[in-house]
């Protein structure tokens, strides 16, 4: 049974490089990455109806270098703009699998914290952060602008200075994540991704990135077939 794996918590270590001379284009590459990010918003709850005011004229947060984008695979960071449901929490999460990495979650209101007031909602997931590595959250019920406006700018300062790579969380300790995700949508849950695979590629497979969940999903993972148009 799902409930009888354990899910493991702990940290990954982050390897460490020696060569001088890949800092200095480290730091290159992320103050250009930093200066020009696209935004994928996916709108999930009430704290959405804040973003038109941080992108239009009186907050413009396309001066810092942050632009709308209205796909996943273009999109440098996925804003996840209130409480999400366990319905839309799946597709949050294969959105989050297209995008290409380096990539950055932002979760905006409390709701995406600790539930906010859907805390006890049956139909709700409470904390974001267990199904996939959040880089900064805005809390607030709803976050003004100026605050939405102030957590994207801790963002770039983050990217700036190396210190937003939450996203290789998702790979080093994917069973981790996976099972967080198995808990909530059973043990038939699977992505048209294949996220251990992209480890691989990234060199960020680790020990923790296979365990009891992931052996889960391979038993149970079907080739996915198209999908049936209805009308
Ligand atoms: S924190 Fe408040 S404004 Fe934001 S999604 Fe939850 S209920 Fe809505």
């Amino acid at each position: 049974m799902i409930k009888d794996i354990p899910i493991i918590a702990e940290q990954a270590q982050q390897p460490r490089r020696t060569n001088p001379l890949a800092h200095v284009f480290d730091e290159l590459m992320n103050f250009a990455r930093s200066r020009s990010l696209f935004m994928l918003h996916y709108c999930t709850g009430c704290g959405a109806i804040e973003l038109p005011p941080a992108m239009t004229s009186r907050f413009d947060m396309e001066r810092l270098g942050i632009q709308p984008m209205v796909t996943p695979r273009q999109a440098d960071i996925l804003l996840v703009t209130g409480y999400v449901s366990i319905k839309t929490l799946k597709r949050i999460i294969l959105t989050y699998e297209q995008m290409g990495s380096p990539k950055h979650v932002i979760g905006i209101c409390s709701c995406t914290v600790n539930g906010g007031m859907y805390w006890q909602s049956y139909a709700t997931a409470k904390k974001l952060d267990e199904y996939l590595p959040v880089d900064l959250y805005i809390a607030g019920c709803m976050p003004r602008p100026e605050a939405v406006i102030s957590g994207l700018q801790k963002l770039i300062d983050n990217i700036k200075h190396g210190k937003s790579d939450n996203w290789k969380d998702y790979y080093q300790r994917y069973d981790h994540y996976l099972g967080n995700q198995q808990h909530l949508f059973g043990n038939n849950w699977q992505t048209p991704t294949d996220v251990i695979g992209e480890a691989r590629e990234y060199g960020l497979f680790g020990p923790q990135t296979l365990g009891q969940h992931t052996e889960l999903l391979e038993s149970v993972q079907k080739p996915l077939q198209p999908l049936e148009m209805k009308l």
